[in-house]
């Protein structure tokens, strides 16, 4: 018997290429700065705590909206950091991660033939999100190189269909940040148009050269229509813990739990309570900035040696290059040739454009030791 058709949901969508290029590295025992995660260790303090609450014997469903404790002291960042009160209660969600975060507000909101307006480059879950939820993505490139909005091209693209904007800063790949600009736009839009919006604002520390990080909770109209979302991984050093979470007002966030409860109810509870704990000291968030920074200047300080030339970047932890200056070749092409010849992953920025569009950029994941750094600009000086 034929084995069982499906029609696929998504038939143009394959292996992520963070999967792709992590393998390919480990296959050719690369130095991986494809996929974004740190190759250091997060905090022993914060394990220690996590594996405190372990013993104690915390380890039974946690409330479906998360953690009360680990929500308080949320509340309490986002009322220093953005000077926003937000209910622990009503208002915050804690997730199995950004990406999490971010499908369970499109598969709240989005339906069929609802269009949602991603930027490209996008970060690569977001179509597939919402092509899986029947809603229909309206792609609009960031201007090249610096990989800013332009408003006059997305307001040409609004519909009555319209339902929500994605936006994402700092932003993944390119490491560029939304100015307060950025915002009073999307904020006059959004109203206009009574749109959605989620914020992806999972690289929320990190920010440099002393930016302010433009997080949609500054604004309270905007807020209003938002969902935001933001990882414990990426910023704590612990991206396989998979925790995270969103912040939406009541109204929306009571839908969203409606879904969120049903797709994974709620999130392992020692490393709640080990996340609450290490949130109680503000140290521990005020200085990511400068740690990450250091990493960057780092890692452009090597690269200096080599024929790689750097775009600019704002935040995150991604430097995008251009290398025209060795090759005419696809980026794909080139940055698989660097894994296998010279020993270095990084990601093909074509992969965050659903036409491959090309402009012959690759990222460089600089979250990582400074060893490590040393090791693959060593190798890439012989490009
Ligand atoms: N966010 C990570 C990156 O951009 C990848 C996460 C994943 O592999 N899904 O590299």
């Amino acid at each position: 018997m034929a084995p069982y058709h499906i029609n696929s949901k998504l038939p143009n969508t394959g292996t992520t290429i963070f999967t792709v290029m992590s393998a390919l590295a480990a296959e050719h025992k690369a130095i991986n700065l494809s996929q974004g995660f740190p190759d250091f260790d997060c905090s022993q303090e914060l394990k220690d705590m996590v594996n405190n609450a372990m013993q104690r014997g915390n380890n039974q469903y946690a409330p479906m909206p998360g953690l009360m404790a680990l929500r308080e002291v949320i509340a309490g960042k986002v009322q220093r950091l953005y000077q926003q009160t937000i209910n622990p209660d009503t208002e915050i969600t804690i997730t199995p991660g950004g990406t999490y975060a971010i499908f369970t507000a499109i598969a709240t909101c989005i339906g069929p033939g609802d269009e949602v307006i991603v930027f490209e480059p996008a970060y690569d879950s977001y179509i597939p999100n919402i092509l899986v939820n029947g809603g229909v993505p309206v792609r609009i490139p960031l201007d090249f190189p610096g990989y800013s909005i332009n408003w006059d091209l997305v307001k040409s693209r609004v519909t009555a269909r319209t339902k929500m904007i994605i936006i994402n800063t700092p932003h993944n790949p390119t490491g560029s940040i939304l100015k307060e600009m950025d915002i009073r736009q999307l904020e006059q839009l959004a109203e206009e148009h009574n749109l959605l919006v989620i914020s992806d604002e999972v690289y929320e520390h990190l920010v440099y050269d002393g930016a302010r990080h433009e997080s949609v909770l500054r604004y309270p109209g905007l807020l209003q229509r938002s969902f935001v979302t933001f990882s414990f991984g990426k910023v704590f050093h612990n991206t396989g813990w998979k925790m995270g979470y969103c912040i939406a007002p009541a109204h929306l966030m009571a839908e969203y739990r409606k879904v969120h409860q049903y797709l994974c109810f709620s999130v392992n509870t020692p490393m709640q309570y080990g996340l609450a704990s290490f949130l109680e000291y503000p140290e521990h968030y005020l200085t990511l900035p400068d740690f990450y920074q250091k990493k960057r200047d780092y890692f452009l300080q090597l690269m200096k040696d080599t024929r790689f030339t750097p775009l600019a970047g704002e935040g995150s932890y991604f430097q995008l290059m251009q290398y025209h200056q060795i090759s005419d070749e696809s980026d794909k092409d080139f940055a698989i040739r660097v894994t296998k010849e010279f020993g270095v992953a990084t990601i093909p920025v074509s992969a965050f454009y659903q036409d491959g569009k090309d402009d012959k950029v690759i990222r460089f994941c600089f979250a990582k030791r400074k060893t490590t750094l040393e090791q693959a600009a060593e190798r890439l000086r012989r490009m």
